[in-house]
C-alpha cells in the first residue's frame, strides 16, 4: 500500500497550489460581487495543461489534486473545471469516436472553448429518466427541442453533451447523448439562475428549438444515452468530492489560523477546549474525506468499477464540507456572519454540494444498491 503521490503529481500540486495564489486568490471577489466568469483563468489553466482530462494524460489522481487546489480558493473555479474535465473531456474520451475526438477535444484541452453537461431538467432532477427533451429522426438529421435548466457553464459552454429522449415510454433505451453546438441555429441560453453561492460560476436554462444534429454528434450509439451519463456521473462524483475537500480544506485552514490569533478572556481562542474539539473534528473529517475521495480516484485510474466509492467519497466529502463550513462560522464568531469577511462565501458555496451530481439522498441509494447486489 502506497499512500505517497508520485513525483508528477507532486509537482501538479505544487504548480497548481501557486497558481491558485499568484492568479487566483486576486480575483476571488471580483467574482464574488461581480458575478464575474474568469475567461482568462481557464485559458490560463489550459496553458498549464490542466484541463481535458483523461486526453490530456491526465490521470484522475491528478485530476483531483488539480480541483482540490482550485478549489481551497475557489470553489467556483472548481466546479467549471470539474464539469468541463470529468464530464465533457473524459467523455468525450471515453465514448467519442476517432474523429470526435479530433474535432471536439483539442480546443477544450487549451481552455478556447468550455464544456458543459445538460442532463437535468424542470421535472427531472434525481430521476433523470424522466427528461422530456426529445428527438425525433428525419433523414440524417436528428431534431431536438426541449429545455434543460441549471447548466453549469451553460451561458459559456461551446459544447454541450445534451441527453434527450425518443421513446417516452422507453427512456432507459432511447435516451441519446448529442454533442451540441452552442453557435448553430435552435439553440438559446435561457434565464442565468441567480444563486446562493458558487457566483462565479453560472448556472442556466438551455432551450433546442428545432435544433439539428447530425448522426456523427452522437457520443457514443444512439440509445447509450443513460448509461453513458450514468457511468460520466460515477466519474463526476469524484470531481465534485475533490471540490468539496478542497473547500472544506480552504475553510478550515481560515478557521485554525483565526482561531491563533483571536483572544478573549486573555487566551487565544484556541486554547479552549471547545474550539480544540471543533478543530480536531473537522480535521478528521477532512482527513476521512482525502482518503474517501483519492482511494475512487485511485480505482478509477486502475480501470475498476468504482461506482460504490465514488458515491461514498461524493456523500461524506460534501457532507463534510458542510460540517467544516459550520463549526468554522462558529469559530469566527460575529466576523463568520459578515460578508467582509471570506468564511460567509465558503459557508454559501458549500451548500450545493449535497445537491448537485446527485443529492446526499441519491447518493444514499447508490450506496445501498451496491452493498446489497
Ligand atoms: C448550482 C447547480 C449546478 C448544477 N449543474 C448541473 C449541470 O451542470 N448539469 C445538470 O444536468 N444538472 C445540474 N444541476 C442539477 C442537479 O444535478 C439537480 O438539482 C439534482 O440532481 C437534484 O435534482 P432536483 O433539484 O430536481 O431535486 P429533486 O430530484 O426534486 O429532489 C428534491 C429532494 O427529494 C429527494 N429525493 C428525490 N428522489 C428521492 C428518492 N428516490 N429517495 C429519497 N429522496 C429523494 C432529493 O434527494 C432532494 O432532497 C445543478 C444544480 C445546481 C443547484
Amino acid at each position: 500500500m502506497n499512500f505517497d503521490f508520485s513525483e508528477e503529481q507532486k509537482l501538479i500540486k505544487k504548480t497548481i497550489s501557486e497558481f491558485v495564489q499568484r492568479e487566483i486568490k486576486p480575483i476571488v471577489n471580483k467574482m464574488e460581487r461581480e458575478n464575474y466568469f474568469p475567461y482568462e483563468i481557464i485559458k490560463k489553466l489550459g496553458q498549464l495543461g490542466t484541463l481535458g482530462g483523461y486526453a490530456n494524460n491526465i490521470d484522475t489522481i491528478s485530476s483531483c489534486i488539480i480541483i482540490e487546489e482550485i478549489s481551497k480558493v475557489s470553489p467556483a473555479i472548481g466546479v467549471i473545471i470539474s464539469v468541463h474535465n470529468t464530464l465533457v473531456c473524459n467523455g468525450i474520451y471515453e465514448f467519442g469516436s476517432e474523429e470526435q475526438k479530433a474535432k471536439y477535444l483539442p480546443s477544450l484541452i487549451k481552455g478556447e472553448e468550455i464544456g458543459a453537461y445538460a442532463l437535468t431538467e424542470s421535472h427531472a432532477g434525481s430521476n433523470a429518466l424522466a427528461i422530456s427533451t426529445s428527438y425525433k429522426k428525419e433523414g440524417n438529421k436528428f431534431i431536438i427541442n426541449g429545455r434543460k435548466i441549471w447548466i453549469t457553464n451553460g451561458p459559456q459552454a461551446r459544447y454541450i453533451l445534451l441527453y434527450a429522449v425518443k421513446d417516452k415510454q422507453n427512456p432507459k433505451n432511447s435516451i441519446t447523448c448529442f454533442i451540441i453546438d452552442t453557435k448553430r441555429e435552435g439553440f438559446k441560453v435561457g434565464i442565468i439562475h441567480n444563486k446562493l453561492g458558487l457566483k462565479g460560476a453560472h448556472s442556466s436554462e438551455i432551450i433546442l428549438d428545432n435544433y439539428i444534429a447530425y448522426e456523427d454528434e452522437i457520443l457514443g450509439k444512439e440509445g447509450e444515452g443513460y448509461k453513458i451519463a450514468m457511468k460520466l456521473l460515477t466519474g463526476g462524483r469524484i470531481g465534485i468530492a475533490s471540490q468539496s475537500l478542497g473547500l472544506a480544506i480552504g475553510a478550515y485552514e481560515l478557521a485554525l489560523n483565526y482561531s491563533k490569533e483571536r483572544e478573549q478572556f486573555g487566551k487565544k481562542i484556541c486554547e479552549f477546549q471547545m474550539i480544540q474539539y471543533y478543530l480536531s473534528e473537522m480535521i478528521t473529517r477532512i482527513s476521512a474525506s482525502k482518503l474517501l475521495t483519492y482511494y475512487a480516484a485511485y480505482l478509477k485510474d486502475k480501470g475498476e468499477n468504482c461506482r460504490l466509492e465514488a458515491s461514498m467519497a461524493k456523500l461524506y466529502a460534501s457532507e463534510t464540507a458542510n460540517f467544516v463550513v459550520d463549526r468554522a462560522i462558529q469559530i469566527f464568531g460575529s466576523l463568520g456572519y459578515s460578508a467582509d469577511f471570506d468564511i460567509q462565501r465558503y459557508y454559501r458555496d458549500a451548500r450545493v454540494l449535497t445537491i448537485y451530481e446527485g443529492t446526499s439522498e441519491i447518493q444514499r441509494l447508490i450506496i445501498a444498491k451496491e452493498i446489497l447486489k
